[in-house]
């Protein structure tokens, strides 16, 4: 542990201030290992999250929060007052920006005897303690919330975790759903029109959320004029939608799409009626009979690609309804309420059981959706969505998105700069976070082994340091350990 001097507290106090940040407070600081003005961390492998190749025996000096130099160790020197860490066998890369990172979880799958959901359908648990502890703790240093069920929860939350109060990721806080009649969870809101739609926006937005999401049932009356009231804010709006086709979308001007096509368009299901949200099995069934290749997808890809519209890819909530998918990692088990574990548990049993192969073939064509939607030049975000039957966490989520993203055929450094760069350039904040070089805010990962080479080494995450302060992976997961679910 650094030295606490007389000078050096003022000299904590000073770069704080000149990084335009709060010192953090007791609670954030029983989590912290390195919290020193200067830091020097020698001979890391790092991956800058530009899509480059990785480079080895690098040298990243961080000041009052910020990055201020890197480079080859042999030419980067370090300052004398550093407190420097060695990480040989050791890979830097950027904090994650995670876009489809819930503070809600399912925390409890509830079924009557005919494996139905009776009234008043599902619900979720916000966990406002466990779910920025983890993604943090995962390196996610970036989330959008992508749709909150409780709006004020999220954005105090946002509030204290900037004030240095409780230790969390940066947010952008994603407004109430705009959703139609009928809500899929009695904890949304249907929206009686457009005149709702734009107050609905204007109300959240003067709140202080900072993005949208639209959903399954809204209205195309609706969903335009939310778009509108948004943009004319300089809002985004993203939608999970089945209600509107994604060429309906397009036309009304949406930013980004969740989940991909293959889950969520309805622009292929047969006897599709305007407004209305088909059977997902419909739609679903409808992407199983085109070809990723053929016109009516490629046609779809070049729009998107000409107006520059993003997809988010949120593979893992979509594994869970395949068979004998994802592993079952004991410290996911380890992080969930008893309730939420014997929960998921149940669940993933009556996946097995159910002789279906629909569900790998939609995951596969999902996978093969994002790759040629990438290779066509397309923007393709990434986040977990810890809903589904209660397998995803957040955080761990986040570092099986990566995986998966890799199965789908990217290679480990274009699934980092996904994770990283992309998310950041659809938040407009590039020139801040998402990549690694001198200036830029000191948000990174470390972790034990090569992500570059073997994805699955993303999992080994030692320290995630925030604006420069670094967060001990390990006893952030443990502070919340049988906590998910519950708080
Ligand atoms: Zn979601």
């Amino acid at each position: 542990m650094f030295p606490r001097g007389r000078s050096t507290v003022l000299a904590l106090v000073l770069s704080w201030h000149l990084g335009a940040q709060t010192a953090p407070s007791a609670e954030i600081r029983q989590y912290l290992k390195v919290e020193a003005p200067v830091v020097a961390l020698l001979h890391a492998r790092v991956v800058d999250g530009t899509g480059a190749p990785a480079r080895e025996d690098q040298t990243l000096i961080l000041r009052g929060g910020r990055i201020e130099a890197m480079g080859a160790s042999a030419a980067t020197a370090v300052p004398k007052d550093a407190q420097s860490l060695d990480l040989t066998g050791h890979t830097v890369l950027p904090g994650l920006v995670g876009m489809h990172n819930h503070l809600f979880y399912t925390h409890s799958a509830h079924f009557d005897e005919k494996g139905a959901v009776p009234a008043p359908g599902r619900m979720f648990a916000e966990i406002a303690y466990s779910a920025p502890r983890l993604y943090l703790a995962c390196g996610v240093t970036t989330i959008r919330t992508t749709g909150s069920l409780e709006p004020y929860t999220d954005l105090n939350l946002k509030r204290q975790i900037d004030a240095g109060l409780m230790p969390g990721p940066k947010m952008d806080v994603t407004g109430p759903y705009l959703e139609g009649f009928e809500p899929m969870t009695p904890q949304m809101h249907a929206l009686g029109g457009p005149d709702e739609a734009r107050r609905f926006v204007a109300y959240w937005a003067d709140a202080g959320v900072t993005s949208f999401k639209a959903y399954m049932n809204i209205t195309r009356a609706d969903l335009g004029a939310a778009i509108q009231a948004a943009h004319a804010r300089g809002l985004k709006v993203t939608g999970h939608l089945g209600s509107v086709t994604w060429p309906e979308a397009l036309a009304l001007g949406i930013d980004d799409f969740e989940h991909g096509p293959v889950y969520t368009d309805t622009e292929f299901t047969p006897d599709k009626k305007p407004d209305q949200g088909p059977p997902v099995a419909a739609s679903w069934g409808s992407w199983l009979k085109v070809d990723i290749a053929g016109p009516e997808v490629q046609a779809l890809i070049h729009a998107l690609v000409a107006k520059r519209v993003a997809v988010t890819s949120t593979l893992p909530v979509f594994e869970l309804g395949v068979p004998g998918r994802p592993p079952l990692q004991p410290r996911v088990l380890a992080a969930m309420s008893t309730e939420s574990k014997a929960s998921y548990l149940a669940a993933r049993g009556r996946v097995k059981v159910a002789p279906n192969g629909m569900a790998e073939q939609l995951l596969k064509k999902e996978m093969a959706f994002e790759l040629a939607f990438v290779r066509a030049g397309g923007l393709l975000l990434a986040g977990p969505d810890p809903t589904g039957m209660g397998g995803v966490l957040p955080g761990f989520g986040d570092h099986r998105e990566l995986e998966l993203l890799v199965e789908a055929g990217f290679s480990p450094v274009e699934a980092i700069h996904i994770y990283t760069a992309n998310g950041a350039a659809f938040l407009g904040r590039l020139d801040r976070i998402g990549t690694l070089a001198p200036g830029k805010q000191a948000d990174l990962v470390v972790v034990r082994g090569d992500p570059s080479r073997k994805i699955e080494d993303i999992e080994n995450v030692v320290t995630v340091f925030k604006d420069g302060l670094g967060y001990d992976s390990a006893k952030l997961i443990e502070s919340v350990r049988a906590h998910v679910g519950i708080r």
